[in-house]
């Protein structure tokens, strides 16, 4: 998996809703940082210019003391006041001392140039104001302490529809709150203490609480569209994130939530012990199974697969459809016997799934060992790619394709190789035949009791100039399932007749060729024909051309077979069995065809011989084909003793490396002149 993938997989387990969110807090807490930075800075605004006033009354009553003015002119300035002298004893009191001044109490001490003055609480009513770093601060408890008392006295007027002024009616719109100040009078040692009072204008109290609730008001009505907004953005994304990884026919996982899952629990660290398998389990016959039912009931079918697979599961392992009747499964195992046990169980679960089928499934296993254990394929967790032990698994179950009934099999980096191999050898195939790669090597027949070459089968040879030479049994296997081995043949039929044709153009003594025909081959009615045609073309006698077919092809349409072969010997074909005795009971086939040649398989001749019991058996093999009026072929022979064995049965000829091997068509040449 690229990092980009991985990153792709992880996006989808953040919520992306919470980003926005979140700025507008952090926008919020700054704007109302600044509104009362800026609402505490206009309070110490309001309240200075308020308390200059009183200051300056202060001034002028000093002055006026220092002049000697009367008792009357003072307390027009102040209704109460009192002077006290060095001691701080009072020596003149007007009106009533209600000034808080014992130590603490000043709520501020102010040093303006040559304005001296000390604020202090009225004892006998609420201050409003608190002194903070020495500067002046609004107590709101006590203003609304205030207000409401106002209120109180004033029952015509109403927070929300009154607009009160003094011109309109008569009402004061001002709260009167008493602060004592103290100055010094001149040099003199005394200090003038006298009660003033700070007005606030009810209105602009009103005003202010009405824009600081309006911005409340908005900024509640933005946080709650905010939230609910999160809210259904985060339902959204689950549900989405439900959708997108839950499959829509079982209601369980899907192939994106197999890899983000199993991805989650083969890289976490913790699990770096653990071992772990992971399975592709196909029920093979799905197609067949709607078909035959509908494709509702195939649905109903998954899920019971589903279910079943999912009956078998540990609490973190995990299933999901893949695609069609395919399923990943991740499971945690003990070792490989676990696995074994827990396969087995759920392969026969899984065959009685349907009430009245037994069902096949294939199973393909990948295991992953613990990080550690790198003998039993541990790999480093972060290097763990779901998509890529999936694929293997998958790789795995790819060998049993072929099985119709039920079976499971172990992923080997040996198949993913093969797998390479058969797409390289598709890739090159056309390409090869259309530029003729394709060699024929000619491997002679001789008559072990003459020492003469009696005939030659053609034998074919890859020679690719991207995958190298490469020998039959590489290619021919590939080329039989893909149905590309009908081409070969014509391919092969036509340059051994161009061969035979020149060699008898070049006045050569010539000998039959034989060509492989494959099994695939027969089931095309004209083949008969179609082989007629492509040796006349190249202008070959019929005589000089055998036809080998392999053993196995007798089995399948036995009726089609006779009649082409009867066909084939009609144009002066001879027809060989090759193979014979590989594995196929074909004495019965024997029985049937009207064959020419009877090709003894290489098998006979490999290994020890048994107290001479294989001897009979070839001796016995001869004398039939020759009551049968056949010749008769000993394929694969390699020594003396079986040469000179052969020879003594009468057997026509030998094909083997005691004689020769297969090749180039030069050098075989050379051996018929
Ligand atoms: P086959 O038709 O049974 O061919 C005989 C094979 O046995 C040849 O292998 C040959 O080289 C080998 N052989 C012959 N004598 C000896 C011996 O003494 N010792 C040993 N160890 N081997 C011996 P080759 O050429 O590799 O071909 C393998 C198979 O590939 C053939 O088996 C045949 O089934 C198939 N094949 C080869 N060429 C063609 C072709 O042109 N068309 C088709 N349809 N199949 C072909
Ligand atoms: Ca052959
Ligand atoms: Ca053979």
């Amino acid at each position: 998996m690229t990092a980009r993938q991985r990153k792709k997989r992880l996006k989808l387990k953040k919520a992306r809703v919470w980003g926005p969110f979140i700025l507008f807090l952090l926008m919020s807490v700054f704007l109302t940082a600044i509104i009362a930075i800026s609402v505490s800075a206009f309070i110490q605004y309001a309240l200075d210019s308020k308390l200059s006033g009183i200051v300056d009354t202060g001034t002028k009553m000093v002055t006026a003391i220092d002049e000697g003015g009367s008792k009357d002119a003072l307390s027009a300035y102040s209704a109460n006041y009192f002077i006290t002298d060095k001691d701080n004893s009072i020596t003149e009191l007007v009106g009533v001392n209600t000034c808080e001044t014992k130590d603490g109490d000043t709520l501020r001490s102010s040093e303006h140039g040559n304005l001296k003055y000390k604020l202090y609480s009225d004892t006998e009513s609420e201050s409003i104001l608190d002194e903070t770093d020495e500067d002046l601060g609004l107590n709101l408890r006590s203003l609304f302490g205030y207000i409401e008392s106002y209120l109180k006295d004033h029952d015509s007027i109403n927070f929300f529809t009154t607009n009160i002024s003094t011109e309109t009616n008569g009402v004061s719109p001002l709260i009167d709150i008493p602060v004592w100040i103290s100055m010094d009078i001149g040099d003199s040692g005394r200090t003038l203490y006298y009660k003033g009072t700070v007005s606030i204008n009810i209105n602009y109290v009103f005003s202010m609480i009405k824009i600081i609730a309006a911005i409340a008001i908005i900024y509640l009505i933005v946080f709650i569209l905010m939230l609910i907004n999160l809210i259904v953005n985060v339902i959204a994304q689950k549900k989405m994130r439900r959708r997108l990884l839950t499959d829509e026919i079982t209601g369980g996982g899907n192939r994106l939530f197999f890899f983000y899952k199993s991805g989650q629990i083969l890289c976490k660290r913790s699990n770096a012990k653990k071992r772990y398998a992971v399975l592709s389990i196909e029920f093979v016959k799905y197609l067949n199974y709607c078909v035959c039912h509908s494709i509702a009931e195939g649905d109903a079918l998954l899920r019971g697969i589903n279910s079943a697979i999912l009956s078998q599961l540990g609490k973190k392992d995990i299933v999901s459809r893949f695609d069609s009747a395919d399923f990943a499964v991740l499971i945690n195992v003990a070792d490989e016997n676990d696995l074994n046990t827990r396969t087995d169980k759920l392969l026969s679960l899984l065959e009685d799934v349907s009430d009245d089928h037994k069902l096949d499934f294939h199973i393909g296993i990948y295991m992953i060992g613990a990080e550690q254990d790198k003998s039993s394929g541990g790999i480093k967790r972060k290097y763990i790619d779901p998509e890529e032990c999936y694929n293997n698994a998958r790789t795995a179950r790819n060998v049993l394709l072929d099985n119709d009934s039920s079976g499971k099999a172990m992923f080997d980096e040996k198949l993913v190789e093969e797998q390479k191999w058969i797409d390289a050898v598709l890739e090159h195939q056309q390409a090869a035949l259309e530029r003729e790669e394709f060699a024929v090597y000619y491997q002679p027949k001789y008559d072990p009791r003459t020492n003469t070459l009696r005939g030659a089968e053609a034998l074919i040879r890859w020679q690719s100039p991207e995958l190298g030479f490469i020998t039959p049994y590489r290619f021919i296997p590939i080329f039989e399932k893909n149905g590309f081995i009908t081409e070969i043949d014509h391919y092969m039929l036509a340059h051994a007749a161009r061969d035979q044709k020149r060699w008898l153009d070049q006045g050569k003594s010539c000998v039959p060729i034989s060509v492989n025909i494959s099994r695939a081959h027969f089931i095309e009615e004209d083949l008969a024909e179609q082989i007629r045609d492509i040796i006349d073309a190249e202008g070959a006698p019929h005589e000089l051309i055998e036809l080998e077919l392999t053993e196995s092809a007798f089995f399948d349409d036995k009726k089609m077979m006779i009649e082409t072969i009867s066909r084939l010997k009609s144009y002066g074909f001879t027809i060989s069995m090759d193979d014979f005795g590989s594995g196929y009971s074909s004495l019965n086939s024997l029985k049937d065809m009207p064959l020419d040649v009877l090709k003894l398989d290489a098998e006979f001749f490999r290994g020890e011989s048994q107290d001479g019991r294989d001897r009979i058996v070839v001796a016995e093999a001869i004398r039939l084909a020759r009551s049968l009026n056949m010749r008769t072929v000993a394929e694969g022979v390699e020594v003396k003793e079986q040469v000179d064995f052969l020879a003594e049965q009468e057997c026509d000829m030998i094909q083997g490396y005691y004689y020769a091997k297969p090749m180039p068509r030069d050098e075989f040449e050379e051996r018929l002149s």
